[in-house]
């Protein structure tokens, strides 16, 4: 059995893609000295893939900054805006993808959007009626050549002219399958070229396919493939297939001409239902997605070996592989110095995991797999007792029942009960928790974390951040204050830092977009929490005002959706328990005085099952609840808010009232306020802040401007259900624009409430 992965990180184990792309964008290095570093990774990258014994070697995985964007490019789907500019192929590519200020002329960058349902964002391309697909630039085929000259004949990987065509976005009046057939044309072209050069197999992938699909999107599928199948030049074909399964094109995908066929059978719950009743077509190869390349977990080898069995009886060709591109995770636990062995044993990250593809290839070729050191090594290790096993936890996760999940009483006693407590004025004002993370914020950290600033004296000093915070906060009249978030570097580590049962990497950089990496930490056992995280920080601001101080607090789902999650235990579990932890700190901040609590849910829609009909069992059963959880406790009096970093829940718009928050804060500026027609529509009970102004910019609002986004809010909302804030936290915004621009959020809401005062 041959081995293979989709796609290897390209930032390079210690991120140096990342660093010479920012030098190179600052003007510190040229071109040719970006290349140098790309080149250098990849010839690193190659080399470690031939060593570790992968037989089929992907190439075009590498990207300067997003692989969607590069199809765009080489299919010529690059708006004239970028290529009106006049710069270099490189330049006029990084225009695209950050957009372009300068002597040249001033253009926005692409969209960007989430992958799928990763934490990776591609850039969106954009196809207008005058834009003409046809074959650009020579990158995957210089690429291609590249390595042959290192000696290695790779698969080449290109994003497959459906799931391209499904991303982009049409700005005229043309549809997908209005250029369907000429994208065809220029996929066939680019096999012809790779056969040219010698290339054995052609990888397209095809996320797309796991996504529902209409009749109208199998057509295209079909009418794309059986043009691009048509002739093949002599090169082998594989539409990869990953994030889920195929159930909606099982059969269309089996009946085309390709030689290979990838699925996975990580992710995709039906993949293995799918070849076992319908078998697998006679002649194809089956990619057999079986390391998960979203998870840094080593692979059950057991559980591997009887999955392929099963498999076997209906392919006789199969080729080991990943579930998805190794993008997803980190490079190698080789720069992890700081872990101990005992937590090592447990992880694969990429690099790691070519490893096991070699193992589970030699384990499977032994006469008695089981008895192959490889296989009981691995066996043991997941018979392991893993420590960081926590009975109470379980237990009380395990005894929960309906009425843990209900608040009393009902949200419209509720919100009688708090309009009585607070007397806050019609359209109250807020933030949404964070102040501007200053240099001297960000500087004190740095010197505790180094030891030259001691503990007692960094918390002096967030104090005096906190009191300057609440003084500026009266200043302006804000009517419901925050202390600032300044103990945070960042909303899910900070927690993380405070439960029992997380672990926290070094260098386990994983790409979000472009030069952007996250670090996720790791949910390692049960969790609990293990100290207050929030409580003295909130109970001393609240001792600085007569107003009522909003404690802030990260939401479960949020916390697990920005971790690498537990495979040992459900998702539901996991999500309970981190729910159990926050649920305390809730109590914890009610019973010191806070009387609003926000819990964030910022990533709440993020891992939404990319099928609309896995949403309810395999996701909001549980999220929804698990926030529930967090606040079912609390008195009545004591008001609930929490906040969403988008406002695109309109098709879970009774999902999010479900929650049953007091109020919930939600981004609305840049959206076109349709949002709130949705909500109006759905008798949304929750009252809602949507937020009046972008803070994503370092542009100051006016008021007028401001006064004119809640007029139209006040049309669609009634006016006691109306909360007035920015749209985010403002902890990336400087102090010269925040300060003017609460300023004229809190008059315009003044000018709000005195005409409806006299109205
Ligand atoms: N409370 C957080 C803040 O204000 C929320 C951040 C977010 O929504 N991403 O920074
Ligand atoms: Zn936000």
């Amino acid at each position: 059995m041959k081995t293979t992965i989709i796609g290897y990180p390209r930032i390079g184990g210690l991120r140096e893609l990342k660093f010479a792309s920012e030098k190179y964008f600052r003007g510190e290095i040229s071109a040719d000295e970006l290349e140098k570093t790309a080149k250098d990774i990849r010839s690193y990258d190659l080399k470690l893939q031939k060593d570790s014994g992968l037989d089929i070697i992907p190439s075009g995985d590498f990207s300067y900054y997003d692989g969607v964007l590069d199809t765009a490019f080489l299919l010529g789907a690059v708006p004239e805006r970028y290529t009106k500019l006049g710069l270099t192929e490189l330049d006029t590519y990084f225009a695209a993808a950050r957009g372009y200020q300068g002597e040249k002329g001033d253009v926005k960058a692409l969209a960007m959007k989430k992958w799928y349902n990763t934490n990776y964002h591609y850039m969106v391309p954009e196809i207008d009626d005058s834009t003409e697909i046809k074959l650009c630039g020579t990158r995957p085929f210089d690429l291609f050549s590249e390595a042959l000259e290192n000696g290695v004949k790779t698969k080449p990987v290109i994003v497959g002219g459906y799931t391209f065509l499904k991303l982009a976005r049409y700005t005229g009046k043309k549809t997908a399958a209005d250029v369907a057939e000429e994208t065809a044309k220029i996929y066939s072209e680019i096999l012809k070229r790779f056969a040219e050069l010698g290339a054995e197999w052609v990888q397209f992938d095809e996320p797309s396919l796991v996504k529902d699909m209409t009749a109208e999107d199998i057509a295209l599928f079909e009418q794309i493939y059986s043009k691009v199948l048509e002739d093949k030049h002599g090169v082998k074909v594989l539409i990869q297939t990953y994030f889920g399964d195929v159930r909606d094109c099982y059969d269309e995908l089996a009946a085309l001409d390709c030689d290979g066929i990838g699925l996975d059978f990580v992710e995709g719950k039906k993949s293995l239902e799918l070849v076992k009743t319908k078998g697998f077509p006679k002649g194809k190869v089956l990619f057999a997605g079986v390391v998960n390349g979203k998870n840094i977990w080593r692979n059950h080898y057991a559980k591997t070996i009887g999955m392929i069995g099963e498999l076997k009886k209906q392919a006789e060709d199969i080729v080991l592989g990943t579930s998805c591109s190794l993008l997803h995770v980190p490079c190698t636990l080789d720069n992890e110095s700081k872990l101990s062995d005992s937590i090592k044993k447990h992880f694969a990250y990429a690099k790691e995991k070519l490893g096991e593809l070699e193992e589970l290839k030699n384990i499977l070729a032994a006469d008695k797999p089981e008895d192959t050191e490889e296989f009981k090594k691995n066996t043991a290790l997941h018979s392991e007792v893993r420590e960081g096993a926590n009975a109470a936890v379980r237990e009380k996760v395990a005894a929960l029942t309906e009425k843990d999940f209900v608040r009393l009483p009902a949200f419209a006693e509720r919100e009688k009960i708090q309009k009585e407590r607070f007397k806050l004025p019609l359209f109250p004002t807020t933030t949404i928790g964070s102040f501007p993370q200053t240099a001297d914020v960000k500087a004190a950290r740095t010197a505790l974390r180094k030891g030259e600033l001691a503990q007692a004296d960094y918390e002096k000093f967030i104090e005096k951040k906190i009191a300057e915070c609440v003084a500026l906060q009266e200043e302006i009249g804000l009517d419901v204050p925050v202390h600032g978030e300044y103990e945070r570097n960042d909303m899910v580590e900070y927690f993380g830092e405070c439960l029992d049962g997380y672990i926290f990497t070094e260098k386990a950089w994983v790409q979000s977009y472009g030069t952007r990496c996250v670090k996720p930490p790791v949910v390692w056992g049960d969790i609990s929490r293990a100290r207050p995280m929030t409580v003295r920080w909130s109970k001393y601001a609240q001792s600085l005002t007569d107003k009522p101080m909003k404690g802030m607090l990260t939401g479960p789902v949020t916390i697990l959706n920005w971790s690498f999650p537990r495979e040992d235990i459900s998702l539901k579990e996991s999500v309970f328990q981190i729910a159990q932890a926050i649920r305390e700190e809730v109590l914890d901040l009610e019973a010191n005085g806070i009387s609003i609590i926000q819990v964030d849910e910022a990533a709440l829609r993020e891992k939404l099952p990319l099928r609309k009909s896995d949403w309810r069992e395999d996701y909001l059963d549980w999220a929804i609840p698990a926030f529930r959880y967090v606040h079912s406790g609390v008195k009545p009096e004591t008001q609930i808010h929490t906040h969403m970093c988008y406002s695109e829940f309109a098709d879970i718009i009774k999902d999010i009232d479900d929650m049953d928050a007091d109020v919930i804060t939600f981004e609305a500026s840049r959206s076109d306020l349709t949002i709130l027609d949705v909500l109006k529509e759905n008798d949304f009970r929750t009252e809602v802040g949507p937020g009046v102004y972008d803070i994503h910019s370092p542009r100051v609002p006016s008021e007028e401007e401001i006064k004119s986004a809640l007029d139209k809010m006040l049309g669609r909302i009634s006016a006691d259900k109306l909360w007035v804030n920015p749209d985010c936290g403002l902890k990336t915004r400087g102090v010269a624009e925040t300060v003017p621009s609460l300023k004229n959020l809190v008059a315009a809401a003044k000018r709000l409430r005195e005409e409806n005062s006299k109205a």
